[in-house]
């Protein structure tokens, strides 16, 4: 059998993860495909499970762990009349519950990886596919809204648009003993995200028509108050408009959608890249399947394999989160009863322990 060859187009996190990956099948030549002139800075970090943090460590030679902040424990808060109620905690003594790293340090990670590995890289902003058809297999890591999914797949997704933004930054402090947590304020979700010792980043979801004028100073009054301290620094702050979109088509033919473009969910959970790391484990572990059985990709049916073992957990996981961001919005008839739902959840030991096995491993067992 000759080498086969597949193109991942799109140098995200997604599709650097993806090349790696791919690129430790034998039998496979994989090309990367970047866009030309590109400027944009991604100062944000991103919260990794233990079991996907075990996938990076399988990809990457001698991962520098020193990038990757431990959590052993995860406190929710929900912001009451008086107080802000820490009602869950999730709690690990032996292993680590998951993991903080900043996007653009760890892309350079990836990107040195790529090089080392010698994996073909191209620049080039791809309009048409016809540009990609020498290759067997093509996977279009585009992000959340390229319009060139729409040629491939037409417009079947669910979709919604939360008309919201969430503001992201990073905050130099020097608090003891600051935990990884989620307050749901009366103003949408403020995640707290340590990734060093005196540093952490923060995602706030609001409305998107929150005050833009003095928008630093409220941002920054709000974690003072949440926190209890007046001495932060508050640097790279940053907003993303807020969507959900769950593809329903995975692929046409020998093309992949894969990323963001496949499932954008809510940041509220922090599973959007954990999802896509599943997907690429998947992907890999199928596409290892039918190579070493000598068979050309192209009279596979990895690609429906794929979609069949994936879509239906990015769905319930994206719906998921949908509702509990529902759940905690405010709303009128369900406030008066929050309180007491969010105390007997604090109680459910069963329920805890299953949360933390879904944040974990997903849902496929
Ligand atoms: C505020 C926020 C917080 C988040 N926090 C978490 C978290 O804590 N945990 C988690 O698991 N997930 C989180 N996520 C989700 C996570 O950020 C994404 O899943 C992750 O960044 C993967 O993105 P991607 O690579 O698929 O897309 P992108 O990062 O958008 O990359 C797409 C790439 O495709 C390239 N491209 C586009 N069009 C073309 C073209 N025509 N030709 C060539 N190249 C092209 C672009 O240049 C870009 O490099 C968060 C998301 C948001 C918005």
């Amino acid at each position: 059998m000759n080498t086969q060859r597949i193109c991942i187009v799109g140098d995200g996190l997604s599709g650097l993860m993806a090349a790696l990956a791919l690129n430790k099948l034998e039998g496979l030549e994989v090309h990367l495909i970047s866009k030309k002139n590109k400027h944009s800075k991604d100062k944000r970090t991103t919260a990794i499970s233990n079991s996907n943090y075990e996938f990076f460590n399988e990809v990457i030679d001698k991962l520098d762990k020193k990038l990757f902040w431990p959590s052993k424990k995860i406190d929710l808060f929900y912001e009451t009349k008086d107080q802000n109620m820490n009602f869950l905690n999730f709690n690990e003594d032996s292993k680590n519950l998951m993991y903080v790293f900043e996007n653009d340090k760890i892309k350079k990670i990836l990107i040195k990886e790529i090089k080392k590995k010698k994996i073909k890289t191209l620049q080039k902003n791809i309009n048409e596919l016809k540009d990609l058809d020498s290759y067997d297999m093509k996977v279009l890591c585009l992000g959340r809204s390229s319009k060139i999914y729409q040629s491939i797949i037409g417009k079947r997704s669910l979709d919604k648009d939360y008309k919201e933004i969430a503001i992201t930054g990073y905050v130099n402090h020097n608090l003891k003993n600051l935990n990884t947590a989620q307050y749901f304020l009366k103003e949408g979700p403020l995640a707290i995200l340590p990734f060093s010792k005196n540093n952490f980043s923060f995602v706030w979801s609001v409305d998107k028509d929150f005050p833009k004028k003095d928008i630093n100073l409220i941002v920054k009054s709000k974690i003072c108050e949440v926190l209890k301290t007046k001495k932060i620094q508050i640097s790279n702050q940053q907003s993303y408009p807020l969507m959900l979109n769950l593809k329903r088509t995975y692929h046409k033919n020998d093309i992949l959608i894969l990323g963001e473009g496949l499932h954008t969910v809510h940041p509220i959970a922090g599973q959007g890249f954990n999802l896509v790391l599943r997907d690429i484990k998947k992907l890999q572990e199928i596409l290892k399947y039918y190579t070493g059985l000598g068979m050309s990709l192209k009279s596979t049916p990895a690609l429906e394999d794929f979609t069949n073992s994936r879509k239906s957990e990015n769905i319930i996981t994206g719906i998921g989160i949908d509702l509990t961001h529902n759940f905690f919005k405010q709303n009128k008839l369900l406030d008066p009863f929050k309180e007491t739902i969010l105390k007997n959840i604090s109680k459910n030991n069963t329920l805890k322990k299953i949360s933390k096995f879904i944040s974990n491993q997903g849902l496929s067992i």
